[in-house]
């Protein structure tokens, strides 16, 4: 039995994570300050006594005995990270000093959950690992995608100048239940709308692009990226390659929904992405990894969640 700890593990990756971890036959420690995860994502998990809580921000110091780290607290969603820029920055930064930290007094492996993001609004299609990004350092997305970035070099520097065991994988976008219904990304809002027949919130022309990873798939692949032999240490792509238009998002989930909601245009938030599809031939050939889950059956399982929900 591994211990291990989840850093944002009352988040919507960070519960799937749990309970995966918990199946497997681990002790999970989970630790949260709540800020945009709920004990409501992880309540199902309280009655195993394989499982613990602790309310704790990474921006602080933290001493526990583990055997591995995943760290994936930071809020995800650009509503959140813009609310308090600052703070997401100290997140990731902070937060990585902190658990590198940890993990280097305790001998312990860690998984950073990075981001595609670190593409920024990528010039490079596909994007692959080796493509070192297209990123506006001061712009309302900056906290999030810069902070990610940095976290990536602490990452790297920790292993080449401690020989810190590293794992970084770039999340793609991804979605499921226990996503915040009111989080205010492209899925959730989608089918929240749909499901209320209201209109369906398409920014810019609804062209941009992004491809859609099922929340079954990625934690597969990040467990796989954890357990996989030492000299892999990322980053390593992982996400959906099936690309879709955000509009075509949109009709999927009228369809998935049999909504009446109509599609109506906003502006496209500052420094959108045009464009986002992973290269995953790296995962494909260190970590045996592809997602299988389509978009449709995925929808499905979203939809049915979200309809609980309400
Ligand atoms: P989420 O917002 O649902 O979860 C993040 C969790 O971290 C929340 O429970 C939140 O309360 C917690 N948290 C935030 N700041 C904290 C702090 N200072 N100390 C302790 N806990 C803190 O987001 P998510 O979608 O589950 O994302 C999880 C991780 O995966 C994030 O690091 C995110 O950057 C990364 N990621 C997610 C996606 C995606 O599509 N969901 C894509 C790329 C990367
Ligand atoms: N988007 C949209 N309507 C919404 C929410 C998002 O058209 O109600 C668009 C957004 O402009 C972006 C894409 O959907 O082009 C994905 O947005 P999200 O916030 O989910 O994630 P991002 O990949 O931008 O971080």
């Amino acid at each position: 039995m591994k211990k291990i700890l989840i850093t944002g593990g009352a988040g919507f990756i960070g519960s799937h994570l749990c309970k995966k971890l918990l199946d497997e036959g681990n002790d999970v420690l989970c630790i949260d300050n709540y800020f945009t995860g709920c004990k409501e994502n992880i309540s199902s998990l309280f009655d195993n006594p394989y499982f613990e809580v602790i309310r704790h921000d990474i921006c602080f110091p933290l001493y526990v005995e583990v055997d591995e780290i995943y760290n994936l607290a930071c809020p995800a969603s650009p509503i959140h990270y813009q609310h308090d820029p600052v703070q997401t920055t100290k997140t990731s930064v902070h937060g990585a000093i902190n658990m590198l930290g940890l993990a280097k007094r305790i001998n312990a492996r860690i998984l950073q959950a990075s981001t595609s993001e670190v593409y920024g609004d990528p010039e490079c299609h596909p994007q692959e690992e080796s493509y070192w990004g297209n990123v506006n350092p001061i712009g309302p997305r900056s906290c999030y995608d810069e902070g990610k970035r940095c976290a990536e070099t602490l990452f790297f520097d920790y292993h080449r100048q401690h020989q810190l065991d590293i794992k970084v994988v770039r999340i793609f976008n991804t979605y499921g239940p226990n996503m915040h219904p009111n989080d205010g990304r492209v899925v959730s809002n989608f089918i929240m709308q749909a499901l209320q027949n209201i209109d369906i919130t398409v920014y810019g022309d609804g062209s941009q692009t992004r491809s859609f990873c099922y929340i079954d798939d990625l934690v597969n692949g990040m467990v796989k990226m954890m357990n996989s032999s030492k000299n892999i240490t990322g980053p390593i792509n992982l996400g959906n390659p099936t690309e879709y238009k955000i509009v075509e998002l949109a009709n999927a989930i009228i369809k998935l929904t049999n909504s009446k909601s109509k599609i109506i245009l906003k502006p496209l938030p500052t420094d959108d992405p045009l464009r986002r599809k992973p290269d995953i031939s790296s995962a494909k050939e260190n970590i045996d990894w592809e997602p299988n889950v389509s978009l449709d059956d995925g929808l499905k399982q979203t939809i049915k969640y979200f309809q609980e929900k309400i």
